[in-house]
């Protein structure tokens, strides 16, 4: 493999680089893949928080799918997403870049970063390997430019535009996703596959199917209806609900990321209805937990499908989500808004050739499947793009890629730009809003809830948050000079693109 000089982020990175050795050792080196895998499947499950699923400590679910994953499988209990929102945090999935050096940054919705020049992205590499490649999901955000679909080479994200013909209704998004995959994986022959399945559930609206929902879920306070014509219209009017509370909310978000006074009846309508929705969080829970059932039985539906393939058995799949889901845990609802636990942390599993059952405590971030999975394909990363450390460590003979320690979250969808960072080697979390320098601090000893920020107890773990911020901001800004990436672009002059974004709800 062929490193570039790069000067800037050496010197910047020396100090971590030693930690990170240090770490390194700590680590076996045994995850060599015996050979290339013929079958790889990544699975992305939007809005997934780690914690509901049963591998993580729920009880309420059962989910035959990913529990069969479980044996042989190394699993990351504390996997983190570098943003918490769909487009940074998936772009960072397909680059091995964080967000800062991808360039698709805080809060803009209407503009994108254009995928780096010179980049080669995780369907681009597995492509040029001999792959034959394949996106299948539902998000607009997925779906509305070229960057994503780069080195794919069948990419089906719908709807294409809401209203438009064949475009999918959300209650039939999970089931759609799946039959496209199955059709897909029907005209397979012998060739080594790469299938990326992005499911949009349990993302809002919620739509699952009456029996989705167990019996207990039909106990809460309200009695849920159990005739499936009044369950629909009750869905209905739920989401609703759901979705004038989240418009008001956005629109108070951002307003406050502009920097503006926000509109005192916005106010009022947002503080009313999160009292009103806090109260429902129960059967919130419920409808999610139920969407998360769906997209359980769908996953079903394609393992079984590559079992009877002859594929399943080595077959590499990596399982995990582009961000989590704030359920009032911090008094709000939503994602993209918050960089709270709930929201960055998610599941994230791998189990094939070369992975070794075991859970992993060490804190990861999501960026580092795009180095994990090509190395488990025996495929060579280049260089520059080697930023993220792979989940297994280092294969014989590598360095330290060139990244610092801390693990960050940034790229805020809404309200004012901040940056996290689990500050490695000690049990904080440092937080920094970077339009008015407020600074929180977490401990987050045992999987802690982010609640009460310790930060006037600990000015010197917020000096060192503060440097580890500093260094990473010019990390980035070295990496988005070296990749080209300053200025993301306006996507939605066009009407189709404005009209796709307002029916989500997005924008006006
Ligand atoms: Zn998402």
């Amino acid at each position: 493999m062929v490193r570039r000089a790069f000067p800037i982020v050496v010197t910047l990175l020396a100090v971590a680089a030693v930690a990170a050795a240090v770490w390194w050792s700590r680590r076996d080196h045994a995850d060599e893949p015996a050979s290339r895998p013929r079958t790889v499947v990544l699975i992305t499950i939007d809005t997934l928080r780690a914690d509901a699923l049963p591998i993580y400590g729920n009880p309420r679910l059962e989910l035959p799918a990913i529990a069969s994953l479980v044996p042989g499988a190394t699993v990351f209990e504390e996997a983190i997403s570098p943003s918490p929102w769909t487009r940074p945090a998936v772009m960072s999935l397909m680059t091995g870049l964080v967000p800062s050096a991808h360039g698709n940054t805080h809060g803009e919705i209407e503009k994108q970063a254009p995928l780096p020049r010179g980049m080669k992205t995780l369907a681009q590499s597995m492509t040029d390997a001999g792959y034959r490649t394949a996106a299948f999901g539902y998000n607009p955000f997925l779906s509305l430019t070229p960057d994503f679909r780069a080195g794919f080479r069948d990419y089906v994200f719908k709807p294409g535009k809401v209203g438009d013909e064949g475009h999918v209704p959300a209650d039939k998004v999970t089931g759609w996703v799946t039959d496209e995959t199955l059709e897909w994986l029907d005209g397979v022959g012998d060739e080594p596959i790469f299938v990326w399945v992005h499911y949009y559930d349990p993302h809002l609206p919620y739509h699952p199917a009456r029996a989705s929902l167990h019996d207990a879920d039909f106990n809460y306070r309200w009695t849920v209806p159990r005739d499936d014509e009044e369950f629909v219209s009750f869905t209905a009017q739920f989401n609703n609900s759901l979705a004038n509370f989240m418009n008001a909310t956005r629109g108070s978000w951002l307003a406050e990321g502009r920097g503006e006074t926000v509109d005192p009846v916005l106010v009022e309508f947002r503080e009313k209805g999160r009292e009103t929705l806090r109260g429902l969080s129960p059967l919130i829970r419920s409808f999610y937990e139920a969407e998360v059932r769906e997209v359980d039985a769908g996953l079903a539906r394609v393992f079984d499908r590559l079992r009877e393939m002859g594929r399943l058995d080595d077959a590499l799949i990596a399982l995990t989500s582009d961000h989590g889901e704030e359920l009032f845990d911090h008094g709000d609802f939503e994602h993209g808004h918050s960089l709270h636990r709930e929201v960055v942390r998610v599941p994230l599993l791998l189990r094939g050739p070369g992975v070794s059952a075991r859970r992993v405590r060490e804190r990861v971030v999501t960026t580092s499947l795009f180095p994990t999975l090509l190395d488990l394909c025996g495929i060579d990363v280049a260089a520059p793009q080697r930023m993220a450390p792979a989940l297994l460590g280092p294969r014989a003979g590598e360095r330290w890629p060139e990244a610092p320690p801390h693990v960050f979250c940034e790229s805020m969808l809404y309200g004012p730009p901040r940056i996290a960072c689990y500050l490695d080697g000690t049990d904080f979390k440092y937080e920094r809003r970077l339009d008015d320098g407020t600074e929180t601090l977490y401990r987050v000893t045992g999987g802690a809830a982010e609640i009460d920020s310790v930060a006037d107890a600990h000015p010197d773990v917020c000096a060192k948050g503060r440097k580890a911020i500093e260094e990473y901001e010019r990390w980035g800004a070295a990496l988005r000079a070296r990749f080209g990436t300053d200025g993301a672009q306006i996507i939605t002059r066009d009407d189709a693109a404005r009209k796709l974004l307002r029916a989500h709800g997005y924008i006006k």
